[in-house]
Formats: C-alpha cells, structure tokens, sequence
C-alpha cells in the first residue's frame, strides 16, 4: 500500500474516530446520537472548526474556546487511536471483506475500551455485536464441526473463568462484562491466540497495578476503580496484530530460562 493511501485510511480513520467519541460519550446515557456537540462547562455549540478531529484540539490547545474549561483526552486519544487502527489494517493489504470486517470489530474494541474507561461499565449493546461479529467469523474460517465446537468451548471457558471471578469478588475484581468481552474476544481469536492474549491482559495490568501503588496519592488511591476490559482488549491487539500466541509465550519463557 501507497503511502499516501494510508494517510487518505488515517485521515478517515480519525473522523470515525470522532463519531465514536459521540457514542461513547452518549451510548446509554439517554441522551440521542443526533445533534451537535457542546461544551460540559458552558454549553457553548461547537463549529465546524472546532469538530476536526486531532487537530481542533491540538490548535485549542485542549480547552473550550468558550470558557478555557479543559477538553478530555478521549477525544484526541481515541481519534488518533482509531486512525492508527485504519491504517494499520490497510497496510495489511488483506481482502476487503477481511479489511472491512476487521475495521468493524476492532472500532467497536476501541469503543468498548473508551466507554469502560469513562463510565466504568461495559455496555452490552457494543459487546453483543463484538459476540456477534466473532461467532460469524467463526463459522465462515472454520470448515469441520468439531473444529467450530473446539473454538467456541475453549470460548464459553475463558467467559467461565471471568464470570466466577466476578462471582466470587462479588463484582469487586471483574464486571459480568468482562466475561461477555471475553467469550467475544476468544471467539475472535482462537484458542491459542485468545490465551495469549489473556495471560499479556493480567501481566500489563499487573504492571499497571504496581505502577498505580508506586504513584498512589498523587493519581490514585489503593481503592481506585481501575477497569479491566482495556488490558483484555490491549492483549488482544498485541497477539493478532503482533501474532502472538501459546507457542511464542512458551518460547520466549524458555529463551528466559536459557538466559539464567
Ligand atoms: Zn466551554
């Protein structure tokens, strides 16, 4: 691919990215999808020139024009986030079923990540198309039946596992959503790649977690509510897009051992 088609895929990328910020700000929230954005401060409408994605933002710097209240950084972060996805995924040079399909269920990941991140829940119409789009990928890759049973067991397991620790936390540790963004997200990437992406999910918010305790105070308190489904869907994106599954976790713990 050119690289001025991946810019023309970027550009386009951030302006989905921006209808996303829309969703994600106003999904369930009984506000409508329709009408124009305006500031929480003020109330001020927002004008064209204040509707381009990234760069609004960037030439504002991060403040309302109206009253100089601060802009949240989901809407640059997930503009630039969803741009990136775009071209990476035309850069891929897949077939276009494939490169549309993967658009769709990798926006709705960036949604579900931004929506868990703001309002602390993972809203079921998102992760119902993520199921959705997963089980149809499924049964369209998979030819035997016993292989389409394999992947969606090995599926309904890892929600299983998600589902008894939110049972067993009282909903402390893990939210009934994380086990549907899990049956989703196992579905999508097969046994072995859904693993990897797991155990990357609990080792970067282990890390996450010592980092919080390390900085507690200044950002954060030990009770900090810190939500799970970005790490989950963070792993997901480094085993399909780095291609990482079971075999290269256990390679990269034996070239560790080979190192002591
Ligand atoms: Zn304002």
């Amino acid at each position: 691919m050119e690289n001025l088609s991946l810019v023309i895929f970027f550009i386009f990328g951030t302006v989905v990215g921006s209808f996303l910020n829309v969703l994600v700000l106003r999904y369930n929230t009984g506000r409508s999808l329709a009408g124009r954005s305006g500031c929480f401060s003020c109330g001020k409408k927002l004008a064209w020139y204040e509707l381009i994605p990234v760069l609004s933002y960037l030439l504002q710097g991060g403040r309302c024009r109206g009253c100089g209240s601060r802009i949240s950084t989901q809407y640059p972060l997930v503009e630039l986030g969803i741009g990136a996805l775009f071209a990476l995924i035309a850069w891929q040079s897949w077939p276009l079923w494939s490169a549309l399909y993967h658009l769709a269920v990798w926006s709705i990941l960036m949604a579900i990540t931004a929506y868990d991140i703001r309002h602390k829940i993972i809203p079921d119409g998102m992760v119902y198309i993520l199921i959705g789009l997963s089980a149809l990928s499924v049964l369209l890759t998979e030819v035997r039946l016993q292989s389409i049973g394999w992947r969606v067991g090995v599926a309904l397991s890892m929600a299983l596992f998600f589902a008894a620790l939110w049972h067993f936390s009282a909903g402390k540790w893990m939210g009934l959503g994380d086990a549907k963004l899990a049956l989703g997200l196992g579905l999508l990437l097969g046994p072995s790649q859904g693993f990897a992406a797991l155990l990357l999910a609990f080792w970067i918010g282990a890390a996450f977690g010592v980092a919080l305790l390390l900085f507690r105070g200044r950002y954060a308190t030990i009770k900090t509510e810190v939500p799970f489904a970005p790490f989950l869907i963070l792993g997901a994106a480094l085993a399909a897009f780095g291609h990482i599954d079971m075999a290269a976790v256990l390679s990269f713990f034996s070239f560790s051992n080979a190192l002591y």
